[in-house]
């Protein structure tokens, strides 16, 4: 598809639209101009597409084009149509009524990672996002589970009934660790037998890091150590508890040593991201409720005792700070804000806090760092982590070229475009690889996956890296205990 682009007059100067087209079509008569705050409906598809979008969003883009280089799937295929300002025209497009919204719009619309990277570049402060998720929304109200079609029964199951649940994790799980601890996954490897897995389970094996001990059960509330700073509740996660459960033992073991009390509430659940970014808005609605009830935000009083709820994966921040906006309308919205106004980033609560007393165990690595879309764009998080991270003694940190990028995880992006997400994992690995790092860390599970499947790809001639969250390696420092996965230099 090619896509003609408006002049970079401001349409809402026009009477017509710049390129001529005739002024938006609405239903029953009504004009666009001067009601912008109101739903907007798709003109194809019948009733069914009505999705809780305002046009005035739309109308924010000028056309300028400085968000396509920050685009990932813009920059890989170069077609405007994969650009930001390109989805946006043909999101216009449609809801004016002058494209109908056949398959290939949605093949574009598809094709976006929804990184939000558009977000931090455009300068007339366009929001992307609320533009594309009730679109998608609105997709998905015509087609149920059109997103996911491409997706195989088994795929669907993973995705909406095995990852949003720690536990259904962890049992998964069991037979991978256990191939791993006997050392009979790469047995396998070597005689070849792994290949005959069907691709997709090939993928998923290869995007597995080496899978640590659980934690356990950790008490439902942690002493801080010294005098209490902060009094903080824990977000726990649902696929990164299972497969990175040091990150989650690490972080509450390093808000403890900061100085604050550690609340685990043990009935929380899955933020909703994996259902919400699948256009499955009532069971994201759903874990939202729980999680308000798990985390007392329905009970003011006792919810005040709250300094702040602690996340550590991008990805669920970015869904936790966004829960207000998707309960507005329901009898949880008063809890849903004020959930919503405690939910911190673990780098961007321990940056305000200052890491008290300082690391002290040396970590002498070359280490990078990934910009997770989601704690850089969704949350505007990027100074946080590098501050962090720069206070380890003897810790190097290199610049990483086009650290801002998306590394193509993307929820379940590898699942339902696996061409694009390769292309962007490899396009990451390769400039991982140039900073000659020892280490990479990012802040988001899926990045942690993704990047660990491309760097094994191209890795098998060049050293072992350190793929870690930024966490591991503060409690690295804290602790002195260096996990079995450094860099064979530092044992
Ligand atoms: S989204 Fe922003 S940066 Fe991109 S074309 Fe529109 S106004 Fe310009
Ligand atoms: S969200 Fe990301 S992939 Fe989608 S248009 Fe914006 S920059 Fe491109």
């Amino acid at each position: 598809m090619s896509v003609t682009m408006l002049s970079d007059q401001s349409p809402r100067q026009e009477s017509t639209t710049s390129s001529g087209m005739p002024p938006p079509v609405l239903s029953g008569g009504e004009q666009p101009r001067g009601d912008h705050r109101r739903t907007w409906p798709l003109p194809q598809g019948g009733p069914a597409l009505r999705p809780r979008l305002d046009f005035e969003l739309v109308l924010d883009c000028v056309h300028c084009g400085l968000c396509t280089a920050s685009c990932p799937t813009y920059v890989e295929t170069g077609n405007e149509a994969d650009s930001p300002r390109g989805r946006i025209y043909l999101m216009r497009q449609v809801l004016e009524g002058t494209l109908p919204l056949d398959a290939d719009v949605e093949q574009h619309l598809d094709l976006c990672l929804n990184c939000r990277a558009c977000e931090t570049a455009c300068p007339s402060g366009v929001q992307y996002g609320r533009i594309l998720e009730p679109f998608r929304l609105a997709m998905a109200q015509r087609a149920p589970d059109r997103q996911v079609r491409t997706l195989r029964r088994w795929q669907r199951w993973l995705l909406f009934h095995v990852f949003p649940y720690r536990w259904r994790n962890r049992l998964l799980l069991a037979p991978a660790r256990l191939l791993q601890w006997t050392g009979l996954e790469r047995v396998l490897d070597q005689l070849g037998l792994t290949r005959l897995l069907p691709t997709t389970v090939q993928i998923m094996r290869e995007m597995l890091p080496p899978l640590q001990p659980h934690y356990g059960r950790l008490p439902e509330v942690l002493e801080a150590h010294g005098p209490r700073r902060a009094r903080v509740a824990l977000f726990l996660g649902c696929v990164a508890d299972a497969l990175y459960p040091q990150t989650n033992y690490a972080t509450a073991r390093l808000l403890q040593a900061n100085g604050c009390e550690v609340w685990i509430p043990p009935q929380q659940a899955c933020c909703g991201a994996l259902h919400y970014h699948a256009a499955q808005e009532g069971p994201a609605q759903y874990f939202a409720r729980l999680n308000c009830q798990a985390f007392a935000a329905d009970q003011p009083q006792r919810f005040a005792a709250v300094d702040a709820i602690i996340t550590n994966a991008a990805g669920c921040g970015a869904q936790l700070k966004d829960y207000a906006h998707l309960l507005h309308d329901t009898p949880w919205a008063e809890a849903a804000a004020r959930f919503q106004s405690k939910v911190r980033d673990v780098h961007e609560f321990l940056h305000e806090l200052g890491l008290q007393p300082p690391p002290r165990y040396p970590l002498p690595l070359r280490a990078t760092y990934h910009d997770a879309c989601h704690l850089r764009h969704a949350q505007q998080i990027a100074q946080a982590p590098r501050t962090l991270l720069a206070q380890i003694p003897e810790l190097e940190l290199v610049p990483l070229p086009e650290s801002e990028l998306c590394c193509g995880a993307a929820g379940s992006y590898n699942l339902t475009q696996p061409d694009m997400a390769t292309r962007l994992g490899h396009r990451k690995a390769q400039h991982i690889l140039s900073t000659g790092a020892q280490a990479l860390f990012t802040g988001n599970v899926g990045c942690l996956m993704q990047i660990t499947r491309h760097l094994r790809r191209l890795q098998q001639s060049t050293p072992h890296l350190w793929v870690a969250h930024p966490v591991d390696a503060l409690w690295t420092a804290y602790s002195g205990e260096y996990p079995d996965t450094l860099p064979l230099q530092m044992h």
